[in-house]
């Protein structure tokens, strides 16, 4: 029997909160964003379940061209672009779309002899201070690129800092979405500038952020990019972690708990050891009372964490036993909550699920 531990893909879920993202920005055409393994939850299978998408967009080279391999043929967007001249001419063979953000990458162009001309996502810089072309550098990179016989059509790309906060105090998206329009003036061509957060505001700022592409990513996979939770958002869990008790302590007043023997128990307390650790993608630093569900039932992790388990406090859950079900996080106890408990993003914790973690696919409504 393997170790208890799975990490359950709900494709359905998937497709549900692709359909979501179109519904916010209905006239736009929709980049799924793919990238780091679709989130952790498996690329091939992210495929499948957005084959409803307009293009996949993602970070890694060699994930594009598999892809292609496997029957991908619809668009590809590289969000941070070419690294050398080989990437450059495999990217034209390949059909794929480019994001440039430098100088550098503009005279890898020039230079190149390619099998066809590429298409390019031009990014502005509009205060993010990440990747992109200043507003006022912007014009002037646009026409080099235009001039190109190896460049077809050119989109127009920005990103937002803030876009899960409508009244940020430093940079609001309204703030970038000027930048942009200085920046971009009168070029024509297609814009893209929403991620989930600009996906979700879409119902308010519909006027102001209105582009051709969306780029959603977190909200694909049920987390939230901030603001407000995934279920106010309407979106549901793609993936529950889930694992069960394998061994069970029953501890008194002055026993510890764990490495460092951190927790003192005050009182009797059952404890159950759980088939999950820091080397399986849960957070080390996630403290004492990181919320979990045990049969159904909430309580919390006790002690520190460890590489291959965690323990959990059984006392208040009648029935527990070993083989009780555990969910770290995902159906019934979102990844927002468990990431916010121990100090970091939903985005990290999908990301960081480690390899040797069992992936299987059920759907949300059906599996146990
Ligand atoms: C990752 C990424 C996205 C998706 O962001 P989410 O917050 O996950 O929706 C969109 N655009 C670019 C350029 C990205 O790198």
């Amino acid at each position: 029997m393997p170790r208890p531990l799975t990490a359950i893909i709900h494709l359905d879920a998937l497709r549900h909160n692709l359909a979501r993202a179109r519904a916010c920005a209905p006239r736009s055409k929709v980049w799924a964003v793919v990238k780091a393994d679709a989130y952790g939850h498996g690329l091939e299978r992210a495929m499948r379940a957005f084959a409803d998408a307009d293009g996949l967009a993602l970070i890694e080279f060699d994930k594009a061209q598999r892809l292609r391999a496997l029957g991908w043929t619809k668009p590809i967007l590289l969000l941070e672009g070419i690294f050398d001249a080989a990437d450059l001419a495999l990217a034209a063979e390949l059909g794929l779309n480019i994001a440039v953000h430098t100088e550098e990458q503009i005279a890898l162009i020039a230079q190149a002899r390619l099998a066809g001309p590429v298409d390019v996502h031009l990014k502005m810089n509009t205060g993010m201070n990440r990747l992109g072309f200043t507003p006022a550098a912007f014009g002037a990179a646009h026409a080099r690129l235009r001039a190109l016989p190896q460049v077809g059509e050119i989109a127009l790309m920005t990103h937002f800092a803030n876009a899960d906060e409508l009244g940020h105090p430093r940079l609001p998206v309204r703030e970038q979405m000027a930048h942009f329009a200085a920046g971009a003036g009168a070029i024509a061509g297609p814009r893209s500038v929403c991620n989930s957060g600009g996906v979700l505001q879409h119902e308010q700022l519909a006027s102001l952020l209105d582009g051709d592409w969306v780029r959603p990513g977190i909200m694909l996979y049920g987390g939230t990019p901030g603001g407000r939770s995934a279920a106010e958002f309407g979106l549901l869990p793609a993936m529950t972690l889930a694992s069960a008790i394998i061994g069970i302590q029953h501890i008194v007043a002055g026993d510890t708990v764990g490495y460092g023997s951190r927790f003192v128990a005050e009182g009797p307390m059952t404890i159950g050891v759980v088939a999950c650790g820091y080397a399986d993608g849960y957070p080390r630093h996630a403290p004492h009372g990181t919320p979990v569900l045990v049969d159904g039932v909430a309580t919390g992790l006790v002690g520190r964490v460890s590489m291959d388990m965690l323990a959990v406090d059984l006392s208040a859950i009648a029935g527990a036993r070993v083989g009780s079900r555990v969910v770290l996080w995902g159906d019934g106890l979102p990844i927002d909550t468990v990431a916010e408990a121990a100090g970091t993003i939903g985005y990290e914790l999908m990301c960081a699920l480690a390899a040797r973690v069992r992936m299987v696919e059920a759907d949300l409504h059906t599996h146990g």
